[in-house]
């Protein structure tokens, strides 16, 4: 059997095991939710052994960032599927008199999820729970550069799900491609624009609905009266954790002037802190995906401006954790997402200066602002656009599953988390019920005076 043909059986299986409605009922999909729980419960050994062996994830990353979110995820799904699969009561109209409207979930089908390495269990499951909640048989493709969570992946969905129903395929570009050439219901992509755009365009050849999870530059802003203490603890751990290898990670830090000193000085306390003293070895600290990415992050080394860190271990992959000092829009630091450990800082003079430039460049995935005016809060929040985001905070708003995520503009389409999980990977059918007891005559043609009664309904 070629590629093609495999991919093309897997879509027919289970195309068919969804049309049959084995994926209706809600105690089937409850079952399912069920299943990933005790999943997670049971191998959590392993869980932590193949992120240690595709990141150097340390331990209690493992539970805050990827077990504790997918198990908030589906105890969130759980304790509302029933609620969410309910069909949708709405108005309607005085023309409408004697009937009833409503919108029915009704499952898409074949979804397709494509994950990245970054948090590569969190990132596969996530998007899986709200597909699974909506009634949808899934094919998940794991990335290829974490290959012991791909292999994890597979094993325990082969041995605990019908592959008619949700099923893991792997591979690298080559097999990719032939996926996607398949007519899927839906395509979830998480990753780079790069490989998005070429997700969208094969996309468009079934005109297959996609979202897309991207990333880009995200700020974190500090202003003159931010509580300076906090703001560097929590930026250095929403920077630093899984090494910067996140995609709210803080890329680029914009402080006020005035206490750009300060604030420098209480982020190397933090990253004293919070970090092993022997992180170069590995202790309590993630590494650097491939060498390639790792020559690609060292290369912003530049000894003239590094005010902290700038060690790294080849063989090992690690990176310390870095600021970089005096760097400005147009270094090439600042031309791409960072995705690393390395934080340039920039600073402003006047906060409208600041969110003009940020403005000026592609929507960020997040921003987060320091800061304690409420007003200016607001105006932050409001007047830039970007995916989603914190005030005093970093990161932490994507572990809130009642927060929709997703990206804007070049950061990405549509959101997931939550309910906005189980939305995505549904279509939602509108429905009219009409009474038969009577009917009401204007919208039938019949002289002027029906037309003058219709206008004036429709006023
Ligand atoms: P990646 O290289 O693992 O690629 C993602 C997926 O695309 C993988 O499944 C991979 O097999 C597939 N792929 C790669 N090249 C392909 C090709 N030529 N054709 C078809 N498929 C292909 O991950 P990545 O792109 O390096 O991920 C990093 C990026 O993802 C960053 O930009 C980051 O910001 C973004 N990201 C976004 C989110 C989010 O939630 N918005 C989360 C994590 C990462």
């Amino acid at each position: 059997m070629t590629l093609q043909e495999n991919y093309q059986q897997i879509v027919d299986d289970q195309r068919k095991y969804v049309e049959q409605g084995n994926t209706v009922d809600y105690t089937f999909r409850k079952q399912q939710l069920e299943k990933m729980k005790k999943i997670l419960k049971d191998n959590e050994k392993e869980i932590h052994d193949v992120l240690k062996k595709d990141l150097n994830k340390p331990d209690h990353e493992v539970i805050l960032t990827e077990i504790g979110i997918i198990q908030n995820e589906l105890e969130v799904a759980i304790k509302n599927l029933r609620y969410w699969m309910q069909p949708e009561k709405v108005a309607s109209p005085l023309t409408h008199k004697g009937s009833k409207s409503y919108i029915i979930k009704e499952p898409l089908g074949v979804v397709l999820v494509m994950a990245p390495w970054n948090y590569p269990l969190q990132l596969s499951l996530v998007p899986i729970i709200g597909a699974i909640a909506a009634g949808n048989a899934v094919v998940l493709k794991p990335s290829e550069h974490a290959p012991h969570t791909s292999d994890f992946l597979a094993r325990v969905v082969e041995e605990n799900f019908d592959s008619s129903y949700f099923t893991v395929v792997q591979g690298a570009v080559e097999e990719t491609t032939e996926l996607l050439k398949q007519r899927f219901d839906h395509i979830f992509y998480t990753g780079g624009s790069a490989v998005g755009k070429i997700v969208m365009r094969a996309a468009s050849e079934h005109l297959t609905p996609v979202t897309l999870e991207l990333g880009g530059k995200s700020p974190a802003i500090v202003d003159e009266d931010a509580n300076i203490q906090m703001a560097a603890k929590r930026i250095v751990w929403g920077k630093y954790t899984n090494a910067g290898q996140t995609c709210v990670a803080p890329d680029y830090l914009l402080v006020q002037e005035s206490v750009k000193f300060k604030l420098l000085k209480a982020m190397k306390k933090q990253i004293k802190s919070l970090f092993s003293k022997n992180l170069l070895q590995g202790e309590n600290y993630a590494r650097i995906i491939n060498y390639e990415h790792f020559k690609r992050l060292t290369a912003f080394l530049n000894e003239d401006h590094i005010v902290h860190g700038g060690e790294y271990n080849e063989e090992e992959l690690i990176i310390e954790p870095t600021i970089l000092d005096k760097i400005d829009w147009e270094d090439p630091i600042m031309q791409e997402e960072i995705f690393g450990p390395i934080l340039p800082v920039l600073h402003f003079e006047n906060i409208e200066d600041a969110l003009s430039l940020i403005k000026s460049r592609e929507k960020p995935l997040a921003l987060y602002y320091f800061g304690e005016n409420p007003r200016m809060q607001s105006q932050v929040m409001e007047y830039v656009s970007f995916g989603g985001g914190s005030i005093n905070d970093t990161f932490f708003h994507l572990a809130n599953p009642y927060l929709p995520f997703g990206g804007v503009g070049q950061s990405g389409m549509g959101s997931y988390h939550g309910k906005a999980g189980f939305d995505t990977f549904s279509h939602q059918k509108s429905i009219l019920k009409q009474t038969t007891k009577f009917d009401i005559p204007f919208r039938y043609s019949g002289g002027t005076v029906t037309s003058n009664i219709l206008k004036k309904f429709l006023s």
